[in-house]
């Protein structure tokens, strides 16, 4: 294998918390990108779910290329007009009610900042989040972050008795815990990382009629499945129902790190002035960039396009009719295949074998995250690929045959 300069570098400096691909990515547009030996890839990860309007949109590149020249970075007590536009914009597309907005720069920030406005605005300190639920790594969001690896290596360091963790789509369970303690429910609509579970729609009502019959916030996590992932602008609106906040960041910036926690006046207006902050948050190269890609959404019809091409994409996987698969499932371009068994080889083979990018969600699920403008040609080829491997790849053979080679005393790769 011919491991190019970059990966060595890439290999030798990092800190070591990646899985790291054996390729080089070097450049992208729409649903391709290419490595540095010029081989093409259909993105299906899009860097975890963030290229919603595709790889360098064009209108997005032109927003950023302009606004750098212009103004990047600016401290939040000065207002600028690209943020003004955004901030208009957002409002605008955002569920009813939720017209205050804390800029920050990524999901996780995202979360602290939910955590900390829901803290503020109720009064309150507990917090229901649900087993298999993933709210990001900072200290404060991993305490909703229920898979104990993403914990454990920090011991008391990471305080969740603030926390109870209940069975996702357990009713009985959401009422018992809902307490006139608890400051907010925070709920994904699709797990994405606990495997890219959608919820059911009495699940998420029963959620909104619960907390607010006790005085708790509703928080929808909607870094994975907002701006257009799901088929809808944000997810919760597949389910109608209106939080009192969501939080954002992953697609809403076309690719330049933003995070965003929405809320309702009435949170917004309890939190003291100075009691949270970002340096970065609402920088004019960010909202520049987010104010492209809420205009291409729109104009190009972008949740649209999820719902039909999901629906598409959701029936081919189907019709695969692999017996090593368990269940097809997801809400529009936000799709998991569910195998019998271990899902890494299998994206390993997609990659290498396929030229196909896709990410796993838990260990024995392949997630797909496309742009949402990917074409339906692409669609069909990565639907073509998968059932080749699905066909091909078989891990027990491969583990006996690699032994067997290792037995005979030959160096493995
Ligand atoms: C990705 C993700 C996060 C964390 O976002 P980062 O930008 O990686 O910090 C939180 N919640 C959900 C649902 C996510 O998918």
């Amino acid at each position: 294998m011919t491991q190019s300069k970059w990966l060595d570098a890439e290999l030798k400096y990092d800190s070591g918390v990646f899985n790291k691909h054996q390729v080089v990515i070097t450049r992208g547009q729409g649903a391709v990108v290419w490595d540095d030996q010029g081989r093409a890839y259909i993105d299906c990860m899009v860097g975890a779910g963030v290229g919603n309007v595709g790889h360098s949109h064009p209108d997005v590149v032109r927003a950023v290329q302009e606004q750098a020249g212009r103004l990047m970075v600016l401290a939040q007590t000065l207002p600028n007009d690209r943020r003004a536009e955004f901030l208009t914009e957002l409002v605008s597309v955002l569920p009813q009610g939720l017209e205050r907005v804390f800029l920050c720069n990524s999901g996780t920030e995202a979360m602290e900042a939910a955590k900390k406005f829901a803290i503020t605005g109720t009064g309150r300190q507990r917090f229901v989040a649900f087993k298999r639920g993933f709210a990001g790594r900072s200290l404060g969001a991993l305490a909703f972050t229920w898979e104990p690896k993403y914990r454990e290596p920090f011991g008391e360091a990471v305080d969740n008795r603030h926390v109870d963790f209940i069975t996702y789509g357990n009713l009985d369970e959401l009422r018992a815990a809902v307490t006139d303690e608890t400051a907010a429910v925070i709920l994904e609509v699709v797990q994405g990382e606990g495997g890219v579970r959608p919820a059911s729609l009495e699940f998420v009502q029963e959620a909104r009629r619960i907390t607010s019959e006790r005085g708790a916030l509703l928080i929808i996590d909607e870094i994975q499945t907002g701006f257009g992932r799901t088929g809808k602008m944000f997810g919760c609106e597949n389910y109608g129902v209106i939080p009192d906040g969501i939080t954002l960041a992953k697609a809403m910036a076309g690719g330049v790190p933003v995070g965003a926690f929405a809320m309702t006046a009435a949170v917004a207006d309890r939190m003291p002035a100075g009691g949270h902050g970002s340096t970065f948050g609402g920088n004019p190269l960010a909202m520049a960039a987010g104010v492209a890609v809420l205009r291409a959404m729109k104009r190009e019809g972008m949740a649209e396009q999820a719902r039909e091409k999901g629906a598409y994409f959701m029936e081919k996987l189907r019709a695969i009719g692999s017996p090593k698969v368990r269940e097809v499932r997801g809400l529009g371009l936000m799709i998991g295949v569910e195998l019998k068994e271990k899902s890494a080889p299998y994206i390993t083979a997609l990659e290498h074998d396929e030229g196909v990018l896709t990410l796993p969600a838990t260990p024995l699920v392949v997630r797909f995250l496309p742009p949402l403008t990917i074409s339906r040609e692409q669609i069909d080829q990565v639907v073509a690929s998968f059932a080749r491997v699905l066909e091909n790849v078989n891990p027990r053979a491969d583990r006996q045959a690699e032994l067997a080679t290792r037995q005979e005393g030959q160096p493995t790769r």
